[in-house]
């Protein structure tokens, strides 16, 4: 992903049409009735994808990525589909990519969708030393942090139940694209979005994690999101856990959730952003050390717990 240009125009000036800020989120108890979700189960879930190696497009690490993420899923999911296509990127030319969902639920006709991209950027091309930027990204954040939230949550609602439908989308080609031009990012979910896996989709809505593993991550309330889903960021962000979730209006940041909404589906984006950095995000964006030192168990375990509130909030 990356900072949309409106962010200059926008986010950093205040606008009129900012979200009032009115308190930081307070800490939000565990789901009724549920666990509280283990952030070091996610750890390791994400841990696990980055000894693959960087999970670029068309190499055997994300070949062999793509299995364990099926198969994994397969422990939880009452269905999984593995979705292949052929997108067009904006250097690469044509490019082959998978599409991994995990259906919880399938007969359930409420359902919530939950999307990551499990790819990692082929360039570390905001690293401080340039003679690393034709060097591909691990992504312990970008990429493998949201997937291994998302494969957590899957197992704890295995085990817990739920009555809700939960379609758990991991999009591929996310990050393969070039500042200022839109549509050469979110590849996978493009593809998705116009080949939807059950003709005619309609969740209540879906929330797209990325980049949520730092330990000071911020998430604050995109601007995408809140232009397109801002009563789905009011839900989410009231039934937050801990203290990275922050009601104070974001910048803009031209991620999967964009293509989502496009296509008619209301989604949020949970990222981190940082006002404090020139790109927008924290310093190991786009960097070779995008590492798993940088990794926090408990910031994954507070995003988990929100998603396991949301749920429980639902389902009522
Ligand atoms: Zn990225």
């Amino acid at each position: 992903m990356v900072l949309a240009a409106l962010m200059t125009a926008c986010g950093s000036t205040g606008s009129s049409t900012t979200t009032e800020a009115t308190s930081d989120t307070t800490a939000a108890t565990a789901a009724v009735g549920r666990a509280q979700f283990n952030g070091d189960a996610a750890y390791e879930l994400t841990r696990q994808q980055c000894d693959f190696g960087p999970r670029v497009p068309a190499t055997s690490a994300h070949a062999k990525c793509a299995d364990w993420l099926i198969a994994t899923l397969k422990t939880s999911c009452d269905t999984v589909i593995l979705q292949t296509g052929t997108v067009q990127t904006a250097t690469q030319g044509a490019l082959g990519i998978k599409n991994i969902i995990g259906i919880i639920n399938p007969d359930a006709s409420q359902r919530l969708l939950l999307l990551a991209h499990w790819d990692t950027r082929p360039w570390a091309d905001n690293d401080p030393d340039p003679a690393n930027h034709k060097r591909p990204v691990l992504g312990a954040n970008d990429g493998a942090s949201g997937v291994g939230v998302l494969l957590q949550l899957a197992q704890q609602l295995k085990a817990e139940g739920t009555t809700l439908g939960i379609d758990i989308v991991l999009v591929d080609a996310e990050d393969m694209g070039e500042n200022d031009n839109e549509d050469s990012w979110g590849l996978g979910t493009q593809y998705w979005a116009a080949h939807p896996h059950v003709q005619g989709y309609k969740p209540l809505f879906g929330i797209l994690l990325d980049m949520v593993g730092a330990p000071d991550a911020t998430f604050s309330r995109e601007y995408y999101s809140m232009q397109y889903a801002s009563g789905v960021v009011d839900l989410v962000w009231s039934l937050a856990a801990g203290s990275h979730f922050k009601n104070v209006q974001g910048g803009a940041v031209t991620d999967d959730h964009v293509f989502i909404n496009r296509a008619g589906i209301p989604c949020v984006d949970i990222i981190d952003m940082r006002s404090d950095s020139d790109t927008g995000f924290c310093p190991e964006w786009h960097t070779i050390d995008d590492t798993m030192p940088h990794i926090s168990a408990a910031t994954l375990g507070e995003v988990g717990q929100t998603l396991l509130n949301v749920i429980a909030d639902l389902e009522q």
